[in-house]
């Protein structure tokens, strides 16, 4: 079947998502796929008994519009542990169907048509598209290298008028940098005296390494004041298909949030709430991530160490980037491509990331694997 009207896309330009693309071509090729970031391992067994007991324990009908009360408060403790922040759990924070719909939420709540929205590429392919469907204008800074860092003098300058939301990612996807307390300090005093909001996905807040802290924009109050704190329990608790997360704000940014939020999804799935939020209560089920993923990083970096692939810095996520061009000067997609269906390893190339396309031949690979696939991978890595 066709519809055969003037169909008028709101996205003509979109393309299937990158992480879409490289997983079938993984799939259909029978390739180790390092590409989409999901675990390949179990998650907890009483997370999964809990779930379980609230559903037969009658728990199944729609949980309230912001998500169930226990666990937006153990949301609430976990961040005032975390960074010693308040958020009111009444008003200061909602349950969300993942940090997709938290961002896609949040934009549609303050974009509005010639609003401008600065983000930093490479970027989360999310962002972009939705503030377009909002009507929004996209303006792009790259990020810096050595070390994808954001160049503070270039962010002031690009501030205009019309700039009404910048979005940050920390510990960062695809680059695993990460933002500084120094950084945060010049993003505060950039905006200080303006009523540009900030979106900060966290995401992989508690997947940070080499002794380093994750400065939440919570934790600078002339920040918190103007931003939206996302989440991702699919990331935190190894359950990527669960699609849930959170999001924290000041109250009247939050009242806007939730006015959009009720029309998306009025609300999420009610069981699962009520098991993370036990489970959120004992801090060792996230306390022990950074640890468990730096294992994880360092193991797969010292299986390359032989090969010709170039490691670039990964100070948190679970994802480590790989310089190719000693292999060959292929364009990053087509080495991508190549590498899966040839050498049967699948990655993710950064240049869809850019607006402009950048290429410096870097591929993305995801260490959220079990050591055996790890070890499966990299020996084909180094035969390359
Ligand atoms: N932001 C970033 C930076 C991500 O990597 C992802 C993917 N996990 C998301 C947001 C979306 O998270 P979720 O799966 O909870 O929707
Ligand atoms: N966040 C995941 C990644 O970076 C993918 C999420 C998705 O498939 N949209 O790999």
């Amino acid at each position: 079947m066709i519809y055969k009207g003037n169909l008028n896309s709101k996205l003509p330009n979109s393309e299937q998502s990158i992480f879409a693309t490289m997983s079938k071509i993984a799939a259909e090729h029978g390739a180790v796929n390092l590409s989409q970031g999901f675990p390949d391992f179990d998650i907890s067994s009483d997370l999964i008994d809990r779930v379980n007991h609230y559903m037969k324990s009658g728990n199944n009908q729609y949980a309230p519009m912001p998500g169930v009360l226990e666990l937006r408060q153990a949301i609430s403790d976990k961040i005032k542990r975390s960074h010693g922040v308040f958020y009111d759990p009444e008003t200061e924070i909602n349950i969300t169907s993942g940090a997709t719909q938290a961002l896609f939420t949040a934009i549609e709540a303050f974009v509005r048509e010639e609003d401008e929205v600065i983000i930093f590429d490479p970027a989360y392919d999310s962002y972009a598209p939705t503030v377009r469907l909002n009507g929004g204008h996209v303006k792009h800074i790259q990020l810096e290298s050595p070390g994808y860092t954001i160049n503070w003098d270039h962010l002031a300058k690009m501030i205009s008028n019309r700039t009404k939301m910048i979005i940050i990612n920390t510990p960062h996807n695809p680059t695993g940098s990460v933002l500084t307390k120094k950084d945060m300090e010049q993003l505060q005093r950039i905006i200080q005296k303006s009523d540009i909001i900030v979106l900060s996905d966290e995401v992989y807040e508690h997947m940070i390494f080499d002794g380093l802290t994750h400065y939440s924009v919570c934790r600078f109050p002339e920040l918190a004041q103007r931003s939206l704190v996302v989440g991702s329990f699919g990331k935190t608790f190894h359950a990527t298909g669960w699609k849930i997360g959170y999001i924290a704000a000041p109250e009247n940014l939050m009242r806007e949030f939730r006015k959009v939020h009720q029309w998306v999804v009025f609300a999420v799935n009610t069981p699962i709430q009520y098991a993370i939020a036990d489970f959120l209560k004992d801090e060792k089920n996230y306390k022990e991530l950074s640890g468990f993923f730096q294992r994880k990083r360092d193991l797969f970096l010292d299986l390359i160490k032989g090969s010709r692939f170039k490691p670039i810095t990964c100070s948190g996520t679970y994802f480590q980037c790989l310089n190719y061009s000693s292999i060959t000067d292929d364009d990053d997609l087509e080495f991508a491509k190549r590498l899966t269906i040839d050498h049967k390893v699948a990655s993710i190339p950064l240049s869809p990331f850019y607006k402009n396309g950048h290429d410096d031949k870097i591929l993305r690979f995801c260490f959220a694997k079990k050591d055996e696939t790890l070890i499966q991978a990299a020996k084909i890595l180094c035969t390359i």
